[in-house]
């Protein structure tokens, strides 16, 4: 049994994270400012005698004797990243400095939930690690782009100058239960429009693409590479089939048996116009590879919003 700390454990990603690590018999803390958070979503462990909760910001030191520490406190969606630019940047780097003070202390591996937006709106397709992005810093995007590129740079410093065990996996567009229904991220957004009756509203002409990787498959990516030995990565984590949104949005509107209408708005300033996962490397080290394709893990998603609609 190992002692682990969860930072953002309270988000989408970090409720499936506990859920696995309690179900593997570790004890686990959970921290999380509730930012995005919410309790429902660990509400379900709160009384279980392995799993604690406490609401406190990551931007704080912190101390507690553990062997794994996963970071991924850090709002996630364009929305909720740009209403308080300045306070991501302070999380994402003061928050990283806090937990590799504290895996420096108590010699925890940790590790940091990057992201694929450290590529930007990139110039090489697909993207793998040895690419080094391409980032406007001072778009509206970079407070979270560029707070994690920082945070990055944080791990690898404190590897090199003090030893610290660090793990940076790069996390592309995932999607699952209990992604928070205001978080205006596309799967949700179109889902739940899709289940009103709402038009789905498409940016721009539906032409740019992502990858979309179901919860589960990242998941089981995490714990791979937290267990993998000698490995600090970055590696991708991410599905490797790419779709345009237009797809996506014709997809959700069969699957869900909508009579919503598909309407185009005007795009978005700085929108990376395609994104798709290269995983040759998390094959090769990890021997991962997503198992969930979009529609089965759409189902189970559509499902989760109908119940909570
Ligand atoms: P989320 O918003 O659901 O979860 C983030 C959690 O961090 C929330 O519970 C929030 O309350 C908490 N938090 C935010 N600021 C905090 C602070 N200062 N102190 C303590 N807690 C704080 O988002 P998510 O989709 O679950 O993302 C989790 C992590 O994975 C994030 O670091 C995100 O950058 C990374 N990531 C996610 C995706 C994705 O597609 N979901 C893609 C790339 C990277
Ligand atoms: N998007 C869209 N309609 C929406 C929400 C998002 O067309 O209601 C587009 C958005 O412009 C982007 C893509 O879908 O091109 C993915 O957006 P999301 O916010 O989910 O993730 P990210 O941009 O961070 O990859």
């Amino acid at each position: 049994m190992k002692r682990i700390l969860v930072t953002g454990g309270a988000g989408f990603v970090g409720s499936h994270l506990c859920d696995r690590l309690i179900q593997d018999g570790h004890a686990v803390i959970c921290l999380d400012n509730l930012f995005t958070g919410s309790r429902t979503n660990i509400e379900h462990l709160l009384a279980h005698p392995n799993f604690s909760f406490i609401e406190r910001d990551v931007q704080l030191p912190f101390f507690a004797q553990v062997d794994w520490i996963f970071n991924l406190a850090c709002p996630a969606s364009p929305v909720h990243y740009q209403e308080d630019p300045v306070e991501t940047v302070r999380t994402s780097v003061l928050g990283m400095i806090n937990m590799l003070e504290l895996a420096k202390s108590t010699g925890a591996r940790v590790l940091q939930a990057s992201t694929s937006e450290v590529y930007g709106d990139p110039l090489c397709h697909p993207q793998d690690e040895t690419y080094w992005g391409n980032v406007n810093p001072i778009s509206r995007r970079a407070c979270y782009d560029e707070g994690k590129r920082c945070a990055e740079t944080l791990c690898f410093d404190y590897h090199r100058e003090y030893g610290v065990d660090v793990k940076i996996i790069r996390i592309f567009n995932t999607y699952g239960p209990r992604m928070a229904k205001d978080d205006g991220r596309v799967v949700s957004n179109f889902i739940l429009q899709a289940l009103r009756g709402e038009d789905l509203t498409v940016y721009g002409d539906g032409s740019y693409t992502r990858s979309f990787q179901f919860i589960d498959d990242l998941i089981e990516g995490m714990m791979r590479m937290m267990e993998a030995d000698g490995f600090t990565g970055p590696v991708n984590i991410g599905n490797p089939h790419e779709f345009t949104i237009g797809e996506l949005a014709t997809l959700v509107v069969e699957m869900t048996g909508s009579t919503s209408k598909i309407v185009h708005l005007p795009p978005v300033e700085h929108d990376p116009k395609q994104r798709k996962a290269d995983i040759a490397l998390a094959k090769e080290k990890l021997s991962w590879e997503p198992r969930i394709p979009l529609r089965e893990g759409l189902l189970k998603t559509i499902v989760y919003f109908r119940k909570i609609l």
